[in-house]
């Protein structure tokens, strides 16, 4: 079985990271699949998925492993669309994670939570979850 759903967010800062753990679970539960993977997939160059912790203190560290890749510093991109920084930020963290299915519910750890993260908001996005199994 398959089972596919677009969540819709509104972002509303240049970056942003927003918890989508439950939009997910809601996602899984509509499947009704209980054994199986789950994707979750950002459609966008500019956005970015990943799976972490969401204590507040790292929610600020994050943005802090993103000055990695300052903004502005002479990319070849940033001559046609001034945010390769984005694009560049969105290849650092990734764009889709897969989370094993048991028993109807997402296998993450205690501390695990699932992260949209915006590089280049406010804008309208579109992350998709793919449920497959059975
Ligand atoms: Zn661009």
């Amino acid at each position: 079985m398959l089972h596919r759903k677009a969540i819709s967010l509104s972002t509303s800062r240049a970056t942003q990271f927003i918890d989508i753990t439950g939009e997910v679970e809601k996602a899984l539960r509509e499947s009704g699949i209980k054994e199986g993977i789950a994707t979750v997939y950002t459609r966008h160059t500019t956005t970015a998925v990943f799976v972490n912790e969401g204590e507040s203190g790292l929610l600020r560290d994050y943005k802090r492993l993103l000055s990695l890749v300052p903004e502005g510093a002479g990319y070849e991109h940033d001559r046609i669309d001034r945010n390769a920084h984005a694009h560049l930020r969105a290849v650092l963290l990734g764009g889709s994670v897969a989370i094993p299915v048991v028993n109807g519910g997402l296998d993450l750890g205690t501390w695990q939570r699932v992260f949209f993260a915006e590089l280049d908001g406010p804008r309208q996005r579109r992350v998709v979850v793919q449920v497959i199994g059975e």
